[in-house]
């Protein structure tokens, strides 16, 4: 057990508490708990309560439930609270926007105990004309539930995609074949998954369903199910799963056909003919197959989305997409001068150790105050930290950088002297996330139009399947791009992904470079750089147009040439 699975349960557990309107004295034992271990770099999983009572700020009766917690997930006090509240008032606590108070007055002056039922006094009305609520509290509060409602049954492709491989090893180990495959969203890359989907060949499918139902985890839908296929779900995430059992010489043709999406597969690549029809054919033994009888190059699977690959496939003229080796280098950092884990020796010395060539540093501005932004006598500190740095590890190097906040109006938080001790600049919205598609893309644009900004940070801040962000007219915020040679960021932390595939063809075409930044808070962290390459190549990114897949003097150039375009505009 992580400490984070135990700052949560403390977390629950001081907002029930808050639910049932307890002492707040007593609350706010609870939360000076969860800021203490928030604290601790050190797992306390395993340690003894007498070892746990000499850290600051736990006592004997948070030691004993720390214990507790690690061993049973739980405790008493918490499951007491958990019996006394109806499920459906515990789950409206993670809600966004409303707290425990608010909950407490829909539950007991409303009578709501489910969210359901919540969503429906919202369109009655009812919500409105609670004490203390309002239309707008309403407002913000159906929203959210609308938004849970979708989410549902969804999960991120970084959260199922090692379950999915561990199903496909474990089939091939059990049935000695190579031939078992993920197929479907995963093996498209989709950000989203709502479904997992297996191929499996095999001449009798009887004991590959039994193999498939020995695993505790997953639950079969006999109704849905049939000799050739199994389908249920698997209980901790809550998805649908598939596997597709066929015989060995149509495996091939099955996991071409569970894989593209139904536009790749019916999408008519001729007068009259689609893959799908060429796949009923005969049987192959590779994809590529597939592809040369109908006279097509083959596509990757990321790509067979049904968009304009089946085209560029009959033309030749599908991209030579992006690989992870390709990149050189890591921008868009943070240490522990702002909300960073790690030090900026330790993220440089990792970076170096992975076999980059350079690194960019961008902790966070001086208005992220939420995030312990940096105010000017700090960047001073870290430059100065950075220059030794890069005499120590030369010929790596360390970019000086900073996520600079896009105020409300568009402008950059530090003064252009300031903004000019930089070598790059990525600008970021991070606050006053609610405004309309206008609002949000003048902001953009105003940033985008600053001569020091460099790279425009996690373009519409999502977190996906936590928050939607807010709306931007992409083609504008591209087009400004393009006008004023900003790069633009594929957010690689899984929970972003962020500017999304769907928009990377257009950047391209309008000659608009990309940056593979993974936003790591921790030397961790820049493994999440593959998910960001994973969505470039669904979005057909290749390696000339991607910005860190550039060589450290290309880099260097590029910084150093906008840093003096920006200041001699500054003299003007
Ligand atoms: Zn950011
Ligand atoms: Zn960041």
């Amino acid at each position: 057990m992580e400490n984070k699975d135990i700052i949560r349960a403390f977390r629950l557990a001081s907002s029930l508490m808050e639910l049932h309107d307890e002492n707040p004295f007593k609350i706010r034992s609870y939360t000076n708990a969860v800021a203490v271990l928030e604290r601790l770099e050190t797992p306390v999983a395993g340690l003894p309560a007498d070892q746990l009572e000499q850290i600051e700020g736990i006592g004997k009766a948070l030691a004993a439930k720390i214990v507790e917690t690690a061993a049973t997930g739980s405790f008493a006090e918490l499951d007491q609270y958990l019996a006394a509240t109806p499920p459906g008032v515990v789950e409206m606590l993670r809600i966004k926007g409303i707290g425990p108070k608010k909950i407490r007055a829909i539950w007991k002056d409303l009578g709501v105990e489910t969210s359901e039922a919540l969503l429906e006094a919202c369109e009655k009305n009812e919500l409105a004309a609670l004490k203390g609520f309002g239309a707008k509290t309403q407002e913000t509060i159906k929203n959210a539930l609308l938004y849970n409602q979708e989410s549902k049954g969804k999960a991120l492709y970084a959260e199922v995609e090692t379950l999915a491989y561990h199903l496909r090893d474990f089939l091939r180990e059990k049935l000695q074949t190579d031939q078992v495959e993920v197929a479907g969203e995963i093996r498209r890359r989709l950000e989203i998954i709502q479904l997992i989907s297996l191929v499996v060949a095999s001449a009798d499918p009887e004991p590959v369903q039994g193999i498939i139902n020995s695993l505790p985890e997953l639950e079969q839908d006999e109704i849905k199910s049939g000799p050739f296929s199994w389908r249920g779900r698997e209980t901790t995430s809550g998805l649908a799963l598939e596997f597709r059992i066929v015989p060995p010489a149509a495996y091939i043709n099955e996991l071409f056909r569970a894989t593209g999406s139904e536009g790749h597969l019916t999408g008519l690549f001729s007068n009259t003919d689609c893959l799908l029809l060429v796949s009923r054919k005969e049987k192959y033994t590779s994809e590529e197959d597939i592809y040369a009888s109908a006279g097509l190059a083959y596509v990757q699977p990321e790509m067979r989305e049904g968009r304009n690959e089946l085209l560029l496939a009959k033309e030749n003229a599908l991209p030579k997409l992006l690989t992870d080796d390709d990149l050189r280098g890591i921008l868009h950092n943070h240490t522990t001068y702002s909300d960073g884990v790690n030090t900026l020796e330790q993220m440089a010395f990792y970076c170096r150790e992975k076999g980059y060539d350079y690194l960019g540093i961008c902790d966070h501005s001086k208005s992220a105050f939420y995030a312990n932004g940096l105010p000017e006598f700090r960047i001073r500190d870290q430059h100065k930290e950075m220059d030794k740095l890069n005499r120590q590890l030369a010929p790596f190097r360390i970019f000086k950088g900073i996520e600079s906040d896009i105020l409300a109006d568009g402008s950059l938080d530090y003064s252009d002297e300031v903004l000019a001790t930089f070598d790059f600049v990525v600008a970021s919205i991070h606050s006053n996330l609610k405004m309309d598609v206008v609002k949000a893309t003048d902001r953009l644009v105003g940033a985008i139009q600053n001569p020091f900004t460099t790279i425009l940070g996690h373009p519409t801040g999502r977190l996906l399947l936590r928050r939607e962000g807010y709306p931007v007219d992409f083609k504008t915020v591209i087009d400004a791009c393009a006008e004023y040679g900003v790069i633009i960021e594929i957010n690689a932390n899984p929970w972003r992904l962020d500017l999304d595939w769907r928009f990377v063809e257009y950047a391209l075409s309008k000659g608009v470079l990309l940056s593979i930044n993974p936003d790591a808070h921790s030397t961790e962290g820049y493994h999440d750089m593959r998910y960001g390459v994973l969505m470039g190549r669904k979005g057909g990114l290749t390696r000339e147009m991607t910005f860190n897949a550039f060589s450290l003097e290309q880099v260097a150039d590029h910084f150093e040439k906008r840093k003096q375009r920006a200041t001699a505009m500054l003299a003007s």
